[in-house]
């Protein structure tokens, strides 16, 4: 199977190398901001919109008119063109789904920072040594070794500091495993993380710190008057403790991800976007806002080159619903604990990761969900979770049924004992 991959590296470039990379970043947001406003204009004037071939076709006479895009690679300036006519593309296509997009933005100084190579023209890599032309030679930081064909080579800035980054075809044979091991994990508040094995994944310490940290220096540049030198430093300070903070986020997710895809052969998470407004209110509070998402993403890609399962299920009703039995107990989110009527006992977070291995489990095997799936007889399920009641030998009535809220436990309880 062929996949696309990127690989991302750190550039050690000189100041002139530096002060170029930039200069050519410049000119293509200048290009950038003309070429959108040769749209809008056109469609304002004469009622006509301009395509991709229409701004390509003037980039000859555009470099007649100024010479100092000749010093810039031309298909550079192509891609230029076809980023602003895929934020059209996905403008309208977005307005088509009834959805309310914004429109494509001119682009500010401090929100253009990358340029490419779309195809194999315009650079050179040789060992750590990359050449790019009419700009100079860069050194690579060459952390992990480069896999596959070079498709698209990248350029960008974040902060202080330059990246490359490299689009490659990797061929990767994958073998698909039989799932043997599986786990279920809920995101909760108290702790990152807590898998249906009952161990729990802790708030990053230090994310937490640079987050307080980033916190006072918002403040402090909040205070800063605008246009000043020390505004200016502040600015600095801060968009340097986002990347930071990013960074950490980002290697987390890469951690724990890679840890869980190498553990288990199927993991289960919650698709967020399903979930209840509440758990996304608190969430956007604690550390997921960002993180959760990504998390999900590079766990995906992951178990996916391992021939492995990755799959998101609706959280909806997992933390209510109890492990044990299947009987809904509303519950407010300062309860910590599970407790129901049939004898499971355990933390909240962990009763819904059970539930949402259980969901996942039944999303795998591929059973309608709304049908009973029954739990492992013996008092001990795949999770290794004993439940000592004599409901575990019963049938466990799977979540995505509607709500049964008049389902009382204890007429359920009494339901039962007459089997
Ligand atoms: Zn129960």
């Amino acid at each position: 199977m062929l996949i696309r991959r990127t690989y991302k590296y750190r550039l050690r470039v000189s100041k002139t190398t530096a002060a170029r990379l930039d200069w050519v970043l410049w000119q293509c947001r200048q290009l950038y901001n003309a070429a959108l406003q040769e749209r809008i204009g056109a469609y304002q004037m004469r009622r006509v919109s301009v395509n991709y071939y229409d701004q390509a076709n003037q980039l000859p006479s555009i470099k007649e008119v100024c010479p100092e895009y000749k010093e810039v690679g031309s298909h550079v300036l192509q891609d230029v063109l076809r980023r602003l006519d895929k934020a059209f593309q996905n403008f309208f296509r977005r307005v088509k789904q009834g959805q309310t997009p914004g429109f494509p933005r001119y682009q500010g100084r401090n929100r253009y920072d990358s340029f490419t190579f779309p195809d194999i023209a315009g650079w050179k890599l040789d060992g750590d040594r990359l050449t790019l032309s009419k700009i100079g030679d860069c050194r690579i930081i060459l952390h992990r070794p480069l896999e596959g064909s070079i498709k698209t080579v990248t350029i960008k800035r974040e902060g202080q500091h330059w990246y490359v980054c490299f689009s490659c075809e990797v061929e990767v044979a994958v073998p698909t495993v039989a799932v043997q091991s599986e786990v279920g994990l809920d995101v909760g508040l108290l702790h990152w993380a807590t898998l249906s094995s009952g161990e729990q994944i802790a708030n990053p310490r230090y994310l937490r710190k640079s987050l307080a940290k980033l916190k006072v220096e918002q403040q402090s540049l909040a205070l800063k008057r605008r246009g000043s030198n020390r505004r200016k430093q502040q600015v600095r300070r801060v968009a340097e403790l986002h990347r930071r903070v990013a960074n950490q986020r980002k290697d987390f997710a890469h951690k724990i991800s890679r840890r869980l895809v190498d553990s288990y052969d199927a993991v289960y998470t919650e698709d967020l976007r399903l979930t209840n407004m509440v758990k996304l209110h608190n969430m956007a509070l604690s550390f997921h806002d960002a993180g959760f998402g990504m998390f999900n993403a590079f766990g995906a890609y992951k178990a996916a080159s391992a021939g492995k399962l990755w799959l998101q299920v609706n959280p909806r009703y997992t933390s209510q619903t109890c492990s044990g039995c299947g009987v809904i107990q509303k519950k407010e989110l300062s309860e910590r604990w599970h407790s129901c009527l049939c004898g499971t006992e355990l933390d909240r977070d962990h009763n819904a990761a059970i539930n949402i291995l259980r969901l996942g489990t039944s999303l795998r095997v591929g059973q309608p969900t709304a049908m009973l799936t029954p739990l492992g007889v013996g008092g001990s399920r795949c999770d290794g979770v004993s439940v000592t009641s004599t409901w575990s030998q019963r049938w466990y009535p799977c979540l995505q049924r509607e709500p049964a809220s008049r389902r009382h436990p204890q007429s359920k309880l009494a339901k039962l004992r007459h089997l």
